[in-house]
């Protein structure tokens, strides 16, 4: 049974009033809320578990690394990975995609091929073109579309024996488009080139079996998926990450250090140099335990109602254009009015109670495929309601009103 207002009463920040009047959150594509569970695992974790893991022989350094790495499992079990030491804790989808792009250095050559989105958030386009900056190789753009999908006929023209890893996003920020990735990554295989997806976007929404995807990497972000800010998983194929160097050099990450030369640890330690963000990376589990209750046939049952409905609320507002219209789409709704700058929408609303984000979105080339600064961008999660959509109708109207 999904009782929303039970689900509701979970997240304690959806009672609070912001300007005097009840929070409307629709950023959710920036970072979800946390429902009392999260919150309270960390505070259990500092008030009753609290040391450093892998260290110790004494009882809190193990009982933090047992659960610690019962959280690594879970995700395993989660995402379906093969093995455990296929899931790196990292501290978000930014983090993760370095961490790739660093290691591909030792791979390509210049005249390699390296194959982006047009539809990427900027934290899966510039560490590629660092890497091929430091390399030589060459990054090109698999081109959109007005509504903002991907052009798989291009991207079959573009794939060649060149081409040494694709990377694109599940499921687009700016726009919510879901990519086709199924297809693309069985299309770059068939070319020898490696595949990462970028699922920031996707696993608030759905759970990936990476297995299933065949894909090589898959990387996300614990803070959008209810869980803890500073969290985050990199997923990559056993053989895959043993062929990449470390990203970083420290503690934990090494087998045995002399002056002369350093062995490195095996699988996931090799990837994980330091102290890690204990606490997060526990509590993420907590946070998909959670999302696992709720389920996501309900998670997305209930954030299809709010887009279709979002979608024709906002439409009957004259000269209001939503950008990004594919077919298979996720709960986010990307607009502008007519003449008005997305900021001035952005700050009325926000004096109305309600959360929505107002610009680029990380997504600078999207922006300018439309010519445009920015949109205001309402994305919402299973949390949300058709009143509050209600609520943020009648608020743009009034904006507009106020603004023409
Ligand atoms: N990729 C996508 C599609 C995103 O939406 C985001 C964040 O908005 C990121 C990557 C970066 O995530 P983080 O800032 O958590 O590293």
């Amino acid at each position: 049974m999904f009782d929303i207002q039970k689900i509701r009463a979970d997240f304690p920040i959806l009672s609070r009033q912001v300007n005097g009047k009840p929070l409307v959150y629709f950023d959710n594509g920036a970072t979800s809320q946390k429902p009392q569970v999260v919150i309270d695992a960390i505070a259990t974790y500092y008030s009753e578990i609290n040391a450093n893991i892998h260290r110790g022989v004494h009882t809190l350094s193990q009982l933090a690394t047992d659960s610690y790495e019962a959280s690594r499992i879970k995700i395993q079990n989660h995402i379906n990975a093969q093995f455990s030491h296929e899931v790196l804790f990292t501290s978000g989808t930014t983090h993760s995609v370095n961490l790739v792009a660093n290691g591909f250095a030792s791979i390509l050559k210049a005249d390699d091929e390296v194959l982006v989105s047009a539809l990427e958030h900027h934290s899966n386009i510039v560490p590629w073109q660092m890497l091929c900056e430091k390399t030589g190789a060459v990054l090109k753009v698999i081109p959109m579309n007005e509504k903002g999908e991907l052009v798989m006929a291009d991207f079959d023209q573009l794939l060649s024996d060149k081409t040494k890893i694709v990377t694109v996003n599940h499921i687009s920020n700016a726009l919510g488009t879901i990519n086709p990735i199924k297809y693309i990554i069985d299309q770059a295989h068939q070319f020898g080139a490696a595949v990462f997806i970028d699922g920031a976007q996707a696993v608030p929404h759905l759970k990936p079996n990476v297995q299933e995807l065949d894909c090589d990497f898959y990387a996300f972000s614990g803070h959008k998926m209810c869980g803890p800010t500073g969290t985050g998983i990199l997923y990559g194929k056993e053989a895959w990450l043993n062929k990449l160097p470390p990203y970083q050099g420290g503690g934990e990450m090494i087998k045995e250090v002399t002056f002369e030369k350093t062995t490195y640890a095996e699988l996931p330690h090799k990837f994980e140099a330091g102290t890690p963000n204990i606490a997060g990376g526990i509590v993420l589990g907590v946070a998909i335990d959670y999302l696992n209750s709720i389920g996501f046939e309900n998670i997305q049952k209930q954030e299809l109602e709010l887009l279709n409905y979002a979608t024709e609320q906002l439409l009957s507002i004259e000269g209001l254009k939503i950008y990004g219209t594919a077919e298979e789409k996720t709960s986010v709704i990307s607009f502008n009015i007519d003449g008005i700058h997305p900021y001035d929408i952005g700050t009325i609303v926000d004096k109305l109670g309600i959360a929505v984000r107002t610009g680029h979105h990380c997504a600078q080339p999207i922006m300018n495929f439309f010519e445009i600064p920015g949109t205001i961008r309402a994305s919402f999660a299973f949390y949300n309601t058709k009143e509050e959509i209600d609520i943020m109708v009648e608020a743009v109207k009034k904006a507009k009103m106020m603004l023409s």
